[in-house]
């Protein structure tokens, strides 16, 4: 297990506000939709065989608003949204999979929202387990999502 001067070290760096994606810096190398296919692909690719992708998983619900959020969420407390919600990542996961040529190494996962934990353990297990089928692990620490 990494020390805590090893994490800081990790990151402890300047990164993009990760709630936007595209990150604002990239917007101007943007590309029209007739090349984002094949732009995906050949990044992709190129960043897989570089140690694997990291992915970030929006999860945008909280029951109450602070007064000072400035994040993209949706305040309610009708948890009956988050199996809709977990499928259509799946979904859009899975079209993002058929543009792979090759199999995912996933290095980093994160979850950021709104608020993750506003999902029960079983959705946030059924959605990491959808995330994680058929990939290859990088650098990852051996835990159990099952707690
Ligand atoms: S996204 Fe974060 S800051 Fe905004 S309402 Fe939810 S918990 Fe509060």
């Amino acid at each position: 297990m990494p020390s805590q001067f090893e994490l800081l070290a990790k990151y402890n760096t300047s990164v993009p506000r990760y709630t936007s994606y595209p990150t604002v810096p990239f917007w101007n190398e943007l590309t029209p939709d007739l090349y984002w296919e094949q732009n995906f692909r050949e990044n992709f690719m190129k960043q897989n065989s570089l140690g694997g992708i990291s992915l970030y998983l929006h999860l945008p619900f909280c029951e109450s608003l602070c007064t000072y959020c400035g994040c993209n969420k949706k305040i309610t407390t009708n948890h009956a949204v988050e199996e809709e919600y977990i499928d259509t990542i799946l979904k859009e996961w899975q079209l993002y999979r058929n543009l792979m040529d090759e199999v995912p190494v996933i290095r980093e996962l994160h979850l950021g929202g709104g608020t993750p934990t506003f999902f029960s353990p079983r959705n946030i297990e059924r959605l990491i387990e959808g995330i994680l089928k058929n990939y290859v692990r990088s650098g990852w620490e051996d835990r159990s999502f099952r707690g």
